[in-house]
């Protein structure tokens, strides 16, 4: 288990297409927190800027921070590229008592859970499976066939992450500037409780 610290590590799950970009980067900027830059072996995308996005590395040396036990976490997402959390990042903010910001998926979510059981841990959720639908298909971002294998890992990563207990809390993005004041009322009593708390 990691050492305690007295920042908030803050992880945001939810399936692909569901608003967690916007609402992550809300938080930080309202907590003055900071957001964890992942590494990931897919290839960046229109707009996506290496080192602020994503630090966009190869599977080689995906494979040393593995090996040299950088990663505060990682997995393979649907079953395609790698994703992984720089543990130092995420440390130095701690011990600086800031708020950290992990956009991760359920698997990753499940491990910073075993090695930081005070982590919080949020999951977005959709109004409904059509709603996810129709947001998937305006980012323009993939085929049809990619959409649909997104939309049924999706809603496999729902089951998963209600069964399993990883997540504190559960906000529906219906609206998005409603599912951020419920992010932050959340984290504003999380952060309130953390007082008095010794878990981290
Ligand atoms: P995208 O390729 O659409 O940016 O992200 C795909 C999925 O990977 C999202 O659900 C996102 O939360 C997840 N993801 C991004 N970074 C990480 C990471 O460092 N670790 C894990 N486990 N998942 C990540």
């Amino acid at each position: 288990m990691e050492q305690s610290s007295p920042g908030l590590l803050l992880v945001v799950s939810g399936p692909s297409g569901v608003g967690k970009t916007s609402i992550v980067h809300e938080v930080v900027r309202r907590f003055r927190g900071e957001f964890s830059v992942s590494a990931t072996t897919r290839a960046a995308g229109p707009g996506e800027v290496d080192g602020r996005d994503y630090h966009f590395i190869d599977q080689t040396r995906f494979q040393r921070m593995i090996d040299a036990h950088e990663f505060l976490e990682y997995a393979q997402v649907f079953g395609r590229s790698w994703y992984g959390t720089p543990r130092a990042p995420v440390l130095a903010a701690l011990a600086a008592g800031r708020v950290i910001v992990l956009d991760i998926d359920v698997q990753g979510a499940e491990q910073v859970r075993a090695s930081h059981p005070g982590m919080f841990g949020i999951f977005i959720l959709p109004p409904s499976e059509e709603d996810l639908l129709v947001r998937l298909r305006a980012r323009a971002r993939e085929d049809e066939a990619a959409i649909e294998r997104r939309l049924a890992e999706s809603t496999h990563e729902i089951a998963r992450a209600r069964s399993d207990g990883t997540f504190d809390a559960f906000v529906v993005n219906d609206d998005l500037g409603r599912c951020i004041e419920k992010v932050c009322e959340l984290l504003v009593s999380r952060l309130g409780a953390g007082a008095a708390s010794t878990r981290h």
